[in-house]
């Protein structure tokens, strides 16, 4: 079947920064658009925890409800403020949601983003 190098390429080439992560947030992929928006080449960031975008200044009570949600298996989406590579801050509109195994554990985490920082 053509299809998993279809999904692999589509991922890949899809304009919203997409990242892939086990359980803790450890990132194991992320697509080219990820690169764009974050700034990380992708050798830099496999293998690094989400939480090297965390702007320290959101309040901790908006990961404890992020962080709810996945531990309910449930999706969750908010903004926030994000720090790419360089430092700068930019704001990300965040969906995550978790992926399931054959038995229904929450075994990886998928998350898309966009800078939403030029939008009015
Ligand atoms: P953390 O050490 O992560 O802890 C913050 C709070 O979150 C803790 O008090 C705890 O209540 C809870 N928590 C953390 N890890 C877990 C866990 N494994 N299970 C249960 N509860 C937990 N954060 C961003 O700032 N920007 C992003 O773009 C972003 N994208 C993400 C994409 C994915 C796919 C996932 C899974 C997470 C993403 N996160 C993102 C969240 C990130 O993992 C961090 O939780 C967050 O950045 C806060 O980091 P921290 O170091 O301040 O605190």
């Amino acid at each position: 079947s053509l299809l998993p190098s279809l999904f692999m390429a589509a991922v890949e080439q899809a304009p919203v920064a997409i990242s892939i992560t086990d359980s803790r947030a450890n990132i194991l992929y992320a697509n080219a658009a990820f690169t764009r928006v974050t700034g990380y080449p992708r050798a830099e960031i496999i293998g690094r925890n989400e939480s090297v975008l965390s702007h320290k200044v959101t309040p901790r009570a908006l990961y404890e409800d992020l962080w709810r949600h996945l531990t309910e298996r449930r999706p969750w989406t908010g903004t926030l403020l994000n720090r790419g590579r360089d430092g700068e801050p930019y704001l990300a509109e965040v969906t995550i949601a978790p992926v399931a195994d054959a038995e229904g554990q929450a075994t990886h985490f998928i998350g898309m983003h966009r800078d939403i920082t030029e939008v009015h």
